[in-house]
C-alpha cells in the first residue's frame, strides 16, 4: 500500500501526482506545488484480468512524508482507496 493516502501533502504532491499518472486514476489536483525529499517507489508487475501484465506504484518511503491519517479518503469521500 502507498504511504500517500495518509499523507498530510498528498493532494499536493508532485510524486503522487505521477503515481496517479501511472495508474490511470483521476488527480487530486491538477497543478501540485510540493516536491518530496527522496521517495522511494516500490513498482510491482502484476496479472491482469485480460492476461496482460500491469505496474502498480507504491511510495513505501519518503522523507517529505507527514502522517495525517486517512487524508486521501477526506478528499475523497465515499470513494474507495486506491490500491
Ligand atoms: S509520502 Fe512523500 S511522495 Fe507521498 S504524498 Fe507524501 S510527500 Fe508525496
Amino acid at each position: 500500500m502507498c504511504i500517500c493516502i495518509n499523507c498530510h501533502w498528498v493532494d499536493r504532491c508532485q510524486v503522487y501526482h505521477s503515481v496517479e499518472q501511472q495508474h490511470g486514476v483521476a488527480h487530486l489536483n491538477a497543478t501540485p506545488d510540493i516536491k518530496p525529499k527522496n521517495p522511494k517507489i516500490h513498482i510491482s508487475l502484476i496479472d491482469l484480468s485480460d492476461g496482460g501484465i500491469g505496474k502498480e506504484w507504491d511510495v513505501r518511503e519518503c522523507e517529505s512524508f507527514q502522517n495525517d491519517e486517512g487524508r486521501w479518503q477526506r478528499l475523497r469521500p465515499g470513494e474507495a482507496l486506491p490500491t
